[in-house]
């Protein structure tokens, strides 16, 4: 096999054979490489023939190259051509795999950032920010969102676009969403005792959202709320998630409905939810997405286009809430085009548990959004 492989090299280029079934080729010419991968696969799936036996056999190529984006020395060109090999393995042997840089740099930052989030979950370095949804008309606070923040010691505050995307899809997924729900059922425990009992939304992730004992989970940690004024949690569900699986998605919250706790369907209009689909949902609330609200004060066409979706949740008998009120514009046209419940920065930013409660002591809706209703 050795002098087969010999065979397949160029001038310059370097075979060694680094012990048991396994050699490594160093090839000079880059230009036609791929040839010469074939030509290597070919050398060793020709049968051999020894003492009258015929032998067949086929090998498994893993390439890299060099040099690359960043530093590599010897060892871990072999390791990477290893790995490749493995692929090569995996996908069914007598082929060649290269070795996917990126990837493997990806999914090494990745696992980076993941163990440093599980440490920063263990030092109590994640917090939930809170932000009301009020009734612009009256004034009235309806719930507040809980909505996650980690205090990085060295990077500062994050939002949760800096952490969610390695969560979401990892083993931490539902650990991080029982946090979540965890730290709101103390923080609702908190407003009980200052006589200003909320409920608290929480952004429920699609994974954590299907896991098969979820509802028993939500279920165990608070009883059954359906005879009480205010449930604590009240889960916010993404189109998205709902549209892979409308039928357990549906059940589930029905499931949640029998003990008293409600669900919305965030990011409306983001989703392509079909009208079929809506209607068989059994959210009671439809949180219009943010974009369909900031055009609003520059373009006609948006404010019919927002009247449509307000006239549709209502032939559904949904209610509906505005994301995104960034100004007192935004909330002079919701509320008289008849969105009288929203959230956005023009009413309060996501705050601290404590901003929270000083929040809620001076509260008032503009001025501007007195009698600009008619259906408050
Ligand atoms: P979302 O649930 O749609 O939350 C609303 C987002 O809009 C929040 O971003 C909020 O800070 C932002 N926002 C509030 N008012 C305004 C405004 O007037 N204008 C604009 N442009 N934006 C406003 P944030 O906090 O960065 O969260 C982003 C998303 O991350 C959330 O979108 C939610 O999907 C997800 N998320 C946040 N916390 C959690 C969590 O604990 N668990 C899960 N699974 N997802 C979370
Ligand atoms: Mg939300
Ligand atoms: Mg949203």
């Amino acid at each position: 096999v050795a002098s087969r492989l010999k065979g397949c090299l160029r001038e310059g280029d370097t075979l060694a054979r680094l012990g048991g079934d396994e050699f490594v080729a160093l090839l000079l010419n880059p230009s036609d490489v791929e040839q010469q991968y074939f030509a290597l696969l070919n050398a060793v799936a020709h049968p051999i023939r020894i003492d009258g036996i015929t032998l067949f056999m086929t090998a498994s190529l893993g390439a890299c190259s060099y040099p690359q984006a960043v530093a590599v020395d010897a060892d871990q060109l072999v390791r990477q051509a290893d790995q490749a090999m493995y692929h090569a393995k995996q996908a069914g042997r007598n082929r060649f795999q290269i070795f996917d840089e990126v990837f493997d740099h990806d999914l090494r930052v990745h696992n980076e950032n993941l163990e440093r989030i599980r440490k920063g979950l263990t030092d109590d370095e994640f917090e939930l920010y809170y932000q009301p949804k009020v009734n612009m008309a009256t004034g009235a606070i309806l719930g507040i969102e809980a909505l996650a923040r980690w205090n990085h010691p060295e990077r500062g505050l994050l939002p949760p676009s800096a952490f969610l995307p390695d969560i979401q899809g990892s083993v931490l997924e539902v650990s991080f969403g029982e946090w979540v729900i965890d730290q709101a059922l103390a923080d609702y425990e908190r407003l009980r005792l200052n006589d200003m009992a909320l409920t608290i939304s929480i952004n429920i992730s699609a994974r954590h959202l299907e896991k098969t004992d979820f509802v028993e989970y939500i279920r165990s940690r608070l009883g059954d709320c359906s005879g009480h004024q205010t449930c604590p949690l009240e889960l916010e569900i993404l189109e998205t998630t709902t549209l892979d699986n409308l039928d357990r998605v549906s059940d589930i919250i029905r499931d949640c409905a029998k003990f008293g706790v409600r669900c919305s369907l965030d990011d409306f209009g983001t989703g392509y939810c079909s009208l079929t689909y809506l209607r068989k949902l059994p959210v009671e609330t439809l949180k219009i997405d943010q974009s369909f609200v900031c055009g609003i004060t520059e373009h006609p066409n948006d404010v019919i286009l927002l009247k449509g979706i307000l006239d549709l949740a209502r032939s559904i008998d949904r209610k509906v809430i505005a994301e995104g009120v960034e100004t007192l514009e935004h909330g002079r046209i919701l509320l008289e085009i008849g969105c009288i419940q929203g959230q956005g920065s023009a009413i309060a930013r996501p705050m601290s548990f404590k901003a929270l409660l000083e929040w809620m002591k001076t509260w008032h809706p503009d001025p501007s959004w007195e009698n600009r209703s008619a259906y408050s």
